[in-house]
């Protein structure tokens, strides 16, 4: 059976999955990006991961596909603009190097779009023909399938949802405008708000979780300070899940998809923000009633952007739809 590797580049951390066309993963491994060391260190060590996963599932890779966090030149395999990675990881020929080091063919795409396409192919995305996805991390970012295809637009660049701004006058993104959805609902995002509401006094089941340390507010501890009963961050996470309600409405009267997924770590908030995003969505959508649309928390979790890029490894590529 050929084996394919996926790749998953965030901000934080990278992962490779070694697995098979079915989606079946075999071999594993999760590493810290450090992304200030620049991109030709890191791409080094991605590709010394795939080495040691190739050596322990007994064979190289047939294909690898790779996501990355932001704007790639999905024909040439070019990093264009990376918001949440220093600057020096623009313009840089990931596809071409890692494919050289490796000896086998690379294939690039934006990391939400890999996650969007994962869930298509192998998670709760499998029986429809229409979905979108958030990926809710260190960034915010989305895909969109329609009629069975992941649509990329001219540039790979369909499917921005993090950057749809929610708040006219709010806090300034990493892409350079104010109020992108990323801005409020992002890990980092929310971390801050926890942290806000802590000095002002205003999450006391948060401050005896953490014991009053800011430095181990986490989503985490705020999903359980909710859950504990914490109004403060209870509000917190429902503003935030009906912000993301507010892009799906927006999506939703463009597209009319069967299915909203949310992905990335911070989507382990799970009801917190399905049911904000839900009520906000069905405020906001009149003219037919959204009821029908499914909203749900990635089947594949983490793994979605990893197997999305072992789908596109498979693929030979990402097709243009
Ligand atoms: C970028 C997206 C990316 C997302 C998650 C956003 O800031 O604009 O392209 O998919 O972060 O990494
Ligand atoms: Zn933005």
């Amino acid at each position: 059976k050929r084996l394919f590797a996926g790749v998953d580049l965030g901000g934080t951390n990278f992962t490779v999955g070694f697995g098979d066309a079915s989606g079946q993963l075999v071999a594993e491994e999760k590493q810290p990006t450090a992304s200030h060391e620049g991109p030709a260190a890191v791409v080094e060590r991605i590709a010394d991961t795939i080495d040691r996963l190739a050596a322990r599932a007994g064979q190289r890779p047939a294909a690898v596909g790779l996501g990355v966090p932001g704007l790639v030149d999905v024909p040439t395999g070019v990093t264009r603009f990376l918001p949440n990675l220093p600057t020096q990881w623009r313009d840089v020929h990931v596809g071409a190097n890692l494919s050289a080091r490796l000896k086998c063919p690379v294939y690039l795409l934006n990391d939400a779009r890999a996650a969007t396409l994962g869930e298509f192919m192998f998670g709760h995305g499998r029986d429809v023909q229409s979905m979108i996805l958030f990926t809710l991390g260190t960034g915010v970012g989305g895909g969109v399938v329609i009629d069975g295809q992941l649509r990329l637009g001219p540039l790979g660049a369909a499917g921005e949802l993090g950057h749809i701004c929610v708040q006219p006058d709010g806090p300034w993104c990493s892409c350079g405008s104010q109020g992108c959805l990323e801005t409020l609902v992002s890990g980092p995002a929310l971390t801050a708000e926890g942290i806000r509401l802590l000095l002002s006094g205003n999450a006391p089941r948060l401050h005896e979780l953490c014991a009053g340390d800011v430095a181990r507010v986490s989503c985490e501890l705020m999903g359980a300070a909710a859950r504990a009963g914490d109004p403060g961050v209870q509000a917190a996470l429902d503003r935030a899940g009906s912000y993301l309600g507010q892009v799906a409405a927006g999506v939703v009267l463009t597209l009319h998809p069967e299915l909203i997924v949310l992905g990335g770590g911070v989507a382990a908030l799970d009801d917190l923000l399905i049911v904000p995003l839900r009520r906000t969505l069905l405020q906001r959508v009149k003219m037919f009633p959204p009821d029908d649309i499914r909203i749900l928390r990635s089947q594949l979790g983490t793994r979605a952007g990893v197997l999305g890029g072992l789908a596109v490894a498979v693929q030979g590529g990402v097709r243009r739809a």
